[in-house]
């Protein structure tokens, strides 16, 4: 949409000097509310002149000058006694020594929460150069604020900053200026704000380009001063002809701001006097036809210029924009550009997102344009009075300007947008996998958290990484991308491969073994097409592929290893037979060399039975289940022998390493007699024991007043086990301690 306006004067000058002077300028502005709210206002100014006295504006004047201005265009607006009182508190609370629950007991909940919210705003800063990144830094203001009173104060503040800008270091011009132009202006335009937001697209130009400002200002006036008599004459024709067709048509006339034809000017490499259409004209018809009748009536007086026609009305912009957009040759050469459109249309082009339901409100009124933006504002707040539609229409705006999003920082300032519940390691993975995968720790806004740790709106977030360190699979339960998520599932699969195919290789050198083979055919070009021949005989894509298949048990280690003792001897290599007898002999010696080593480290394709739960020092067998790895039972464990009587080919050696990396969890069963405290005297004979409690269940033992309190305890071996069992019978109303397996 064109930015437009009736007029380029400076009526802002005027009001901040006025509002500079002293309270009294703003009480003359306060009309509107009661005696007893302006006694408030009172208050919060004397509250506020005396956190601030003894500061200076840039220009030298009192500080206090600054809010009493910034509360004076709010009472312009006609904001309500609480968004007054916190525009003129809204700088105490970061250097006056003032506090969020000072503010609370002096002057309530809601004017504490609207200053807060204003300070945190007033920390963001916005200083990167990227355009995407000032539409996510928008949105971010917007989620942040939770009252639409703190984005309005805040534009009054941001406003009366660009009024006084010239009271301020010449080094800080370029940044402010750039932030307001980036961010402020556009979201008093999506306010509705249109007077506000051209005022601070000018302030904003005039700082940043002082000189193109003042040649362009004078250049504007100069062509103003020629063509006024034009348009007049222009506008009184094209009404003259609208009311002849008997059509019912509202004319505006629109002048471009400076910084918009400066834009223009820039974009399309023109001279000023290229930029021909200054002037333009809205014309605002009852209907959808009336709209067409009149273009056709324009393009009869006036001759339209070519390829400037736009129906947008047939085809909508995506922001839900509507009007016909033609150029035509006016007298004396002049073009100028027509926007032809109905009231509702209009309506959504001024005020946006709040167009909709200020239609329902107009149709009854029919005020003038000038005053929708005050008004407008006005029943915004209104309705944040009634709490319940209050919250509804500014979570339903919010929504539309702010999706379901929060923006959070790298620390280098860029703004990244995540899905609402993102925590660090999402934000981690979106900065790049590598980030994801290797972080070890986050910090927020400097503090460390841990990496689980749910991100909000203007977060700082830095991410620790580790080149060793890898995915941890319990992210996978907070993570909310779908990026980390799919990152994390990816490499856990990788690593169950890799540990697959290690335990695979294990397993075919210890079925090799058994054959009678010290050692497996290695990399020589002539073991080549043994193991070839290998992949080709299993059905595999590769070797990788056919050991990772012997690891999961989808495949039989022996199989491969017979046919593996077949292809040798067919090349002349024969097997070993001291080794052969050797192998047979100690085939249940548990150290034997072939052995699966169990160590406790983490490993996806070793588990330990749940139903006898093995600990070190238990005699183990390893059973190889099809498509789930070695499962790993005490040898005796009766689920474990029917297995081996049905299934003997898949069961393998293992053995437990010298010294485990970890404790290992065992089941016990306690009976005891029941009475009080007796669950504490047990739980307290576990602990002196220095065993740990990972479950408990409690049953009706067999005999009166018995109960059974089953246990799953961590121990480091077998012989740990067995102290805590001997501590616990001599527990004071322990009738028995055993260890728990499954029943013969
Ligand atoms: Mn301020």
């Amino acid at each position: 949409m064109t930015p437009a306006v009736s007029t380029v004067a400076e009526p802002y000058m005027a009001a901040a000097n006025a509002a500079a002077a002293s309270f009294a300028a703003l009480e003359a502005r306060l009309d509107y509310l009661g005696a007893a709210d302006i006694e408030l206002v009172r208050k919060a100014y004397r509250f506020a002149d005396a956190a601030h006295l003894g500061q200076m504006r840039g220009n030298g004047e009192p500080y206090i000058t600054h809010p009493i201005a910034v509360a004076a265009q709010c009472a312009e607006w006609k904001l309500d006694v609480q968004a007054l009182m916190a525009a003129l508190l809204h700088d105490t609370l970061e250097d006056c020594g003032v506090t969020k629950s000072g503010l609370l007991e002096q002057f309530g909940l809601q004017v504490a929460e609207l200053v807060d919210g204003l300070t945190k705003l007033d920390k963001l800063q916005f200083d990167t150069r990227e355009e995407n990144q000032a539409e996510s830094f928008r949105k971010m203001l917007l989620a942040m604020a939770r009252d639409v009173r703190v984005i309005l104060i805040k534009l009054a503040d941001r406003t009366h900053n660009m009024r006084t800008m010239g009271d301020m270091p010449r080094g800080k011009w370029g940044r402010i200026s750039t932030e307001t132009l980036e961010i402020y202006a556009p979201i008093a335009h999506r306010l509705g704000l249109n007077q506000t937001y051209r005022e601070l697209q000018d302030l904003a130009f005039r700082h940043l380009k002082p000189w193109r400002y003042a040649v362009l200002t004078k250049a504007v006036s100069r062509a103003r001063q020629r063509r006024r008599d034009l348009i007049q004459k222009v506008q009184q024709q094209v009404q003259a002809a609208l009311d002849d067709a008997g059509l019912q048509a509202r004319i505006i006339g629109r002048e471009k701001t400076l910084y918009s034809i400066y834009r223009k000017m820039n974009d399309k490499r023109l001279s000023f006097a290229q930029v021909n259409d200054l002037y333009g004209m809205r014309v605002i018809l009852p209907d959808t036809i009336g709209c067409y009748t009149a273009l056709g009536l324009l393009h009869q007086l006036y001759k339209p210029v070519p390829g400037h026609f736009k129906d947008y009305i047939a085809i909508p912009k995506i922001n839900g924009y509507q009007s016909l957009h033609t150029t035509l040759a006016g007298p004396a050469g002049a073009n100028i550009e027509f926007q032809i459109r109905t009231e509702s249309m209009d309506l959504v082009a001024e005020a946006g997102v709040a167009a909709h339901w200020l239609y329902k409100v107009n149709k009854t009124g029919g005020q003038a344009d000038a005053e929708l933006g005050t008004q407008w504002l006005q029943s915004l707040l209104d309705i944040q009075h009634e709490t319940r539609d209050a919250a509804e229409f500014w979570e339903h705006i919010r929504v539309d300007l702010a999706p379901d999003a929060v923006y959070v920082f790298t620390p280098k300032g860029q703004i990244m947008a995540l899905p609402r519940g993102a925590t660090t390691v999402d934000f981690a993975y979106a900065i790049h996998s590598n980030v994801g995968d290797h972080a070890i720790a986050a910090k927020v806004n400097g503090e460390q958290v841990p990496l689980r740790t749910e991100l909000h709106n203007g977060d700082v977030v830095e991410i620790v990484t580790a080149a060793v360190s890898s995915p941890n699979p319990a992210w996978l339960g907070f993570v909310r991308t779908g990026r980390a998520r799919s990152r994390i599932r990816h490499h856990l699969k990788n690593l169950a491969q890799d540990e697959s195919r290690e335990l695979g290789e294990k397993l075919l050198a210890q079925a090799l073994r058994a054959e009678g083979l010290g050692q497996p055919p290695g990399k020589e070009p002539s073991d080549h097409s043994i193991w070839d021949k290998l992949v080709r005989f299993t059905g595999s894509r590769s070797r990788d592929d056919m050991l990772s298949h012997i690891g999961l048990g989808k495949r039989s280690a022996s199989m491969v290893a017979k046919r593996m003792v077949t292809l040798l001897a067919a090349e002349g290599i024969k097997p070993d037979a001291l080794l052969l007898t050797r192998e047979r002999y100690t085939a249940h010696e548990n150290l034997s060399q072939g052995a699966v080593i169990l160590d406790g480290a983490d490993n996806v394709s070793v588990k330990f039975a749940t139903c006898c739960r093995p600990i070190p020092g238990d005699d183990v067998v390893g059973y190889l289940g099809r498509g789930e790895g070695l499962v790993v039972h005490v040898e005796d464990c009766s689920v474990a022998r029917r297995l081996q009587h049905k299934d003997a080919e898949r069961f393998v050696t293992v053995a437990w390493a010298d010294e485990p990396v970890r404790a290992f969890e065992a089941g016990i069963v306690v009976t005891v007699t029941n009475g009080k405290g007796v669950l504490a005297r047990v739980a307290s004979a576990i602990a002196g024991a220095e065993a740990d409690i990972v479950y408990l269940n409690m049953t009706e033992g067999g005999a009166q007043d018995a109960l059974d309190l089953r246990f799953i305890l961590t121990v480091r071996d077998r012989a740990h086990l067995d102290a805590v069992l001997r501590a616990l019978r001599r527990t004071h109303s322990v009738l028995r301690a055993v260890r728990a397996l499954p029943a013969a």
